[in-house]
């Protein structure tokens, strides 16, 4: 059973160094546990937060520790009433091969809905986080304009589709041009730009968002939210979502600048966390099963193979390496 342990805490970029890649012990079952075969793992840009010290909405990894994630896997063994030998199972456990668990905050996942990893993207975390933002926070209405940040990604695709489900202009932006013709040609954006190459984002902005955006879902923070602030609407929402661009900062970053258009506008500017709203974490995956069989939902991933190979790829995903959802398969 290899395992990757937290060895440092990164000071700005994250760097291999920061991680440990050993053979463990097979865990072994207690009482009411199951063992796990993990398959598939999410690598996710909260996880940086976690690698810092102090306090968040979730605890810092510890050092010397294994570091957890999203993952998908087979039960092996199992002395818990409510997992049978064979069942699949995604939550939280660890970067490894094997993991025990008493299966608290574990759900079973049927294999024959859709390839299994796919509940670690489309149909898991990062597309709830797409709806709990859009429908809690966005209140999208039918002919307004919504502008997504890292919108080739794996929350920022399903938020951009989602939009164009709900009828609305869907505008985005991403680091790569085969990003972009992605996001224009097979999931149905009405314009998109890359963020590198476009020169003033700000400019940009207006040329593509000409009547100004209703909705800006926020993944990046720095330059691009600055530009989107100033290109809103009166009475438009800013989904706080993530502001990757600052993850691996060692000082603050200036603020947006021109935040009065906040109030000249009366805007609406809300934070929010996924696991806020279970309620709309469970219908969202009601909807998306439908989605995704109907082809309504398209959906893209990165695989990179071997848990050894799992630290370069999580450095990679905060460089934007990854084109859809960044996921780790296992031996
Ligand atoms: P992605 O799959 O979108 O991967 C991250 C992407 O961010 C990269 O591929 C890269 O794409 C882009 N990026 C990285 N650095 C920058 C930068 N400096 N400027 C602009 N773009 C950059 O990740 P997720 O979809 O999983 O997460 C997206 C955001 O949502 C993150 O900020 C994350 O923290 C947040 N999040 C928040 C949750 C919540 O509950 N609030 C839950 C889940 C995610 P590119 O090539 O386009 O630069």
């Amino acid at each position: 059973n290899h395992q990757v342990l937290l060895k440092s805490r990164p000071v700005g970029w994250v760097t291999e160094e920061n991680f440990d890649y050993v053979a463990g012990d097979m865990p072994v079952p207690g009482p009411g546990e199951i063992l796990v075969k993990n398959k598939y793992m999410s690598l996710d840009p909260y996880m940086r937060g976690r690698m810092n010290e102090g306090k968040s909405y979730v605890a810092p990894f510890e050092i010397g520790k294994v570091l957890q994630a999203g993952v998908v896997g087979e039960v092996i063994e199992s002395h818990n009433e409510k997992f049978a030998v064979g069942d699949h199972v995604s939550g939280m456990l660890g970067w490894e091969n094997y993991s025990a668990s008493n299966g608290a905050g574990l759900m079973k996942v049927d294999p024959d809905i859709a390839p299994l990893s796919w509940n670690l993207g489309i149909l898991g975390m990062p597309g709830m986080t797409a709806y709990v933002g859009l429908m809690s926070i966005g209140e999208p209405k039918e002919g307004e304009t919504l502008f997504v940040s890292a919108a080739s990604g794996a929350v920022g695709s399903v938020v951009g589709q989602l939009g164009k489900i709900m009828g609305l202009r869907v505008v985005g932006c991403a680091g790569e041009d085969d990003k972009v013709a992605w996001l224009i040609d097979e999931l149905g954006f009405d314009a998109a730009f890359n963020y590198k190459t476009c020169g003033p984002v700000y400019k940009k902005m207006r040329e593509v968002c000409p009547e100004g955006i209703d909705i800006n879902f926020e993944n990046v923070g720095g330059e691009i939210m600055e530009a989107a602030l100033w290109q809103m609407k009166d009475f438009g929402r800013i989904i706080l979502c993530g502001m990757i661009a600052n993850y691996n900062d060692t000082e603050m970053t200036p603020g947006p600048r021109g935040m009065a258009v906040m109030i000249q506008r009366r805007l609406k500017m809300q934070g929010f966390i996924v696991s806020d709203r279970p309620d709309l974490c469970g219908e969202y995956v009601q909807k998306a099963a439908g989605w995704v069989r109907d082809g309504k939902l398209k959906y893209r991933e990165t695989v990179t193979e071997g848990l050894e190979n799992a630290p370069r790829a999580f450095i990679g995903l905060l460089k934007g390496e990854n084109f859809g959802k960044q996921i780790v398969k296992l031996d």
